[in-house]
């Protein structure tokens, strides 16, 4: 078994607080959103974490997920159900990117997208706390991970995805033992069902923020990056803005870091990357809103981030504000330009999202919003084998000659 996995512990967790009122709430029981309606995020007492391990005790461990578990909040590990979840690398994209342009590429977690990392947490917490059946709305990848996780612990769960949802995903959902229904409609009409759902006491509701740990899992990859970046922090993140969660995350990871006095308070630019055809978040950075509203009429390639409206907007504004950081939008031409490129020129083949924060990457550097000496890191969020592909329809017939100057 994985060393990080070996020993049952205490957790660090302090107890839970509205992201908006700082209201207070108890640790160890189930909670959705604050009363204010608003994402719970997780607190943990910081000194005893400083006085328990050092920078030198993470380094030591396997590096996965787990070497952070005195900053995750499962209480007993036996409660974790692992598939494997590996520190992802950061590649150059030397080429179609820049000298200083790294991808971390999340396509690498089970399940092929870094929603293994928030739904890990969260389905290990909803076993810890008790629940047995679990409803999600989702653009793909998060049900494919909810599924897979929930029903290796045994949970029950139903997921409802927009009836354009790549096929492949409302297809590996079911297959890894979900029952899985298409909805026509948005991600948010998914979600109304769901939540009507869980206030008849049907299920848990597990949609994006609407439970406290899914920030937590999401949260590593602030973790890893410091890591990664040997305790410094790179100039500038790109990150695919859905429901934001990944963005969230791992600003409060940075938080909870220099608490610990492992790294400074030099913040990387953050920038939430959408697309045109769904940008409620660059709508409302440009107007200066502390919240945005719902885009009508969605519609992207990159159906990851094809979220109308996020219940967790005001903290992605703020993170984003605060880090010196933009949210920018992309058009479907470039993020396709973007993934062909990368593909080609540097053999990565990126997801459309992952395509999109190179395209943002491109703009920002057009506009004087980053420059070429900056270290930057796009995200790359799930496999590009997940996604359709452009045809390659030659074939060679052996039985004739063959033209070998023509191949
Ligand atoms: C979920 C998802 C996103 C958006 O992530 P959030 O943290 O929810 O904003 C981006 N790309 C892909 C491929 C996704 O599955």
């Amino acid at each position: 078994m994985n060393q990080n996995l070996t020993t049952d512990r205490q957790t660090f967790v302090t107890h839970l607080e509205c992201s908006i009122t700082g209201e207070r709430y108890e640790a160890d029981q189930l909670h959705g959103l604050s009363r204010a309606g608003r994402p719970l995020l997780v607190r943990y007492d910081l000194d005893a974490v400083r006085s328990s391990i050092s920078r030198n005790t993470i380094e030591a461990r396997p590096t996965d997920l787990w070497r952070w578990r005195e900053l995750l909040p499962v209480r007993h590990t036996s409660n974790i159900v692992s598939l494997g979840e590996i520190e992802t690398p950061l590649v150059p994209l030397t080429r179609s990117g820049g000298p200083n342009v790294l991808v971390k590429d999340e396509g690498r977690l089970p399940t092929g997208s870094f929603k293994a990392r928030g739904l890990v947490m969260a389905v290990a917490m909803a076993k810890e706390l008790g629940v047995t059946k679990i409803a999600m709305p989702t653009n793909g990848n998060a049900g494919a991970a909810l599924a897979a996780y929930a029903t290796r612990c045994g949970i029950e769960t139903i997921v409802f995805c927009p009836d354009d949802t790549p096929e492949i995903n409302v297809r590996e959902i079911a297959m890894q033992g979900a029952r899985v229904w298409r909805v026509n409609g948005l991600i948010d009409d998914c979600g109304a069902i769901v939540g009507k759902g869980a206030a008849e006491g049907r299920w848990f509701d597990f949609s994006t923020l609407k439970e406290p740990y899914r920030i937590e899992g999401k949260k590593t990859m602030g973790l890893e990056l410091a890591a990664q970046f040997g305790w410094k922090l790179p100039d500038a993140i790109f990150y695919p803005t859905g429901g934001g969660t990944g963005l969230i995350g791992m600003w409060k990871a940075f938080d909870e870091l220099e608490k610990l006095g492992w790294i400074g308070p030099e913040r990387p630019k953050m920038f939430a990357v959408q697309a045109s055809g769904c940008a409620p978040i660059v709508r409302a950075f440009e107007a200066g809103e502390e919240h945005a509203e719902r885009w009508e009429d969605a519609s992207t390639v990159a159906a990851g981030i094809r979220v109308p409206k996020a219940v967790g907007d005001f903290l992605i504004l703020r993170a984003v504000r605060e880090s010196g950081g933009q949210a920018l939008a992309v058009g479907d031409p470039a993020i396709l330009k973007a993934v062909d490129a990368a593909a080609k020129q540097d053999g990565l083949l990126l997801c459309p999202e992952g395509g999109a924060t190179l395209a943002a990457y491109h703009q920002a550097l057009n506009t004087g919003l980053v420059d070429e000496d900056d270290k930057v890191v796009l995200f790359n969020c799930a496999t590009g084998l997940k996604y359709p592909m452009p045809e390659a329809p030659q074939a060679l017939d052996r039985t004739r000659p063959i033209d070998f100057d023509a191949l």
